[in-house]
């Protein structure tokens, strides 16, 4: 297998951490996780960084530790209310494996304090155990998500195969600090090296750099369009609520606005708004419903005690704001 760093040399991979470190310690965003060095929480913002927006994560974070303070508190819970603590954040299933992780954390032996062990965890990969491992024990292992991959192919001037981009960050991987090395290397990669146009006259490695910049490639995924219906029913200041079936591949278990099809065609909506999912882009319509559907009638008030979707969530929370 060709060497991922055949252009770098121990001396240039001294260098690069040292540039690295030195920029992180002055540039780094200010994040309600930063510094942390409780193993659950910085696990909480790990899970939730996956597939989430950190402007969204910021908000959601603060309030899902101010619910839950530790990983007993967690523990304790019921499903239905670690889900609604999740709405809005997507990939439920996210959600459900870092309660089952919690109850196996409360009733063991302690939090599990290598990446090894944090692997045996309900829904912990490689780069979440790996994290957590180096960030809060100080483990010396490297961590490669979308970010990490991202500079390592430009910095080498190659696309790396999998298990290169992880030797790859091994070697340059700071010994002595790799919590803090492991999320400068993210840090790069969500602020300078980023999809598209990378930053590289502001960026800290640039004079070790392969490519700076020429192989930055348009990484951005082709996007689908659709549209989707969803009928609003409401008497006495409560709502219609459906839940989706426990099957269901998406959001199984979520609370949503009882959907209906191709009522766009003939009739004016109450509501249009656009809403992402993964990668796709909805055109989303609601349409005044007349209470006829299956489901549940939920006090607007207490709607949000509810695992609700991100989308009902956000058609829940307009309607609100209208009404206020
Ligand atoms: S120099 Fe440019 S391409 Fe290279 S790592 Fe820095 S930002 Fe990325």
């Amino acid at each position: 297998m060709a060497q991922p760093f055949a252009t770098i040399n121990s001396a240039q991979a001294l260098v690069f951490r040292g540039a690295l470190l030195c920029w992180f310690q002055k540039h780094q965003r200010t994040l309600p996780w930063r510094g942390e060095s409780d193993p659950y929480r910085i696990l909480v913002s790990e899970i939730m960084l996956q597939q989430t927006r950190v402007a969204v994560v910021e908000e959601r974070y603060k309030k899902f530790i101010a619910q839950f303070p530790t990983v007993e508190r967690l523990a304790r819970a019921r499903e239905q209310t670690v889900l609604a603590a999740w709405s809005g954040l997507g990939y439920y299933r996210r959600a459900r494996n870092l309660h089952a992780a919690a109850k196996q954390v409360a009733g063991g032996n302690g939090f599990p304090c290598t990446a090894q062990a944090l692997q045996e965890l309900p829904g912990i990969g490689r780069y979440t155990a790996n994290a957590v491992a180096s960030i809060a024990f100080g483990e010396q292992v490297p961590v490669v998500d979308g970010n990490v991959k991202r500079v390592l192919q430009r910095f080498s001037g190659r696309e790396l195969g999998k298990e290169q981009y992880w030797q790859a960050a091994g070697m340059l991987l700071a010994p002595e600090s790799p919590g803090d090395f492991n999320q400068a290397m993210m840090e790069l990669g969500a602020v300078i090296c980023v999809p598209g146009n990378p930053l590289c006259t502001v960026c800290p490695v640039v004079d070790l750099c392969v490519s700076r910049g020429a192989h930055a490639q348009a990484e951005r995924a082709a996007r689908k369009k659709a549209v989707i219906e969803y009928s609003l029913c409401l008497k006495n200041r409560s709502v219609l609520l459906q839940r989706r079936p426990q099957n269901s591949s998406l959001m199984p278990g979520m609370w949503e606005l009882p959907p209906c099809k191709g009522k766009g065609k003939t009739v004016q909506p109450l509501m249009r708004l656009k809403h992402s999912i993964t990668t796709t882009d909805y055109s989303v319509l609601v349409f005044a419903g007349n209470g006829r559907n299956k489901g549940q009638w939920v006090p607007l008030k207490n709607t949000e005690r509810f695992a609700l979707t991100g989308l009902t969530l956000k058609i829940l929370r307009k309607l609100k704001g209208a009404a206020s």
